[in-house]
């Protein structure tokens, strides 16, 4: 008898482990789902069109974030002395003038201001106003 009841316990903690298991996969694809749905709603519809929806603010932040990611990319790359074009997506030295690739001219590699701050046009590092060379890639600033 005792020896039943441990063997059904057990086959029933198989059996919820199981339910735990199927409703994990289960919860993960509904995830997946919705995910595609959000990425194709938001492919099709950029932060100027989705004014006036509900995922407007949604729409705004992919945007933001993606710009951002675009950001930190840059400056990994400008660690490593890199960057890369814009136009084809080649990657050359930091100091490259045009793509050995496609011939683009190179813009500036950052920005002069991001974020109301200025930042290093060599590495992308926000600087003081009264700094005269950036403290993390030594280039002069003004
Ligand atoms: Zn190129
Ligand atoms: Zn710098």
């Amino acid at each position: 008898m005792d020896l039943f009841w441990k063997k059904s316990q057990w086959k029933g903690n198989q059996e919820a482990t199981e339910c735990d298991r199927q409703l994990a996969a289960l919860s993960e694809k509904l995830q997946q789902a919705y995910l595609n749905i959000g990425r194709i709603y938001a492919a099709n519809n950029p932060a100027q069109q989705a004014q006036g929806t509900p995922y407007e603010e949604d729409i705004a932040e992919i945007e933001k974030v993606t710009q951002d990611m675009e950001y930190w990319e840059k400056r990994k790359l400008a660690l490593q002395g890199l960057r890369k074009c814009e136009k084809c997506g080649n990657i050359l030295t930091a100091d490259s003038v045009f793509c050995n690739q496609c011939g683009e001219k190179m813009p500036p590699l950052f920005e002069s201001v991001a974020d109301g701050q200025p930042v290093c046009s060599k590495c992308g590092a926000p600087y003081d106003e009264d700094a005269v060379f950036c403290i993390h890639c030594g280039s002069k600033l003004h």
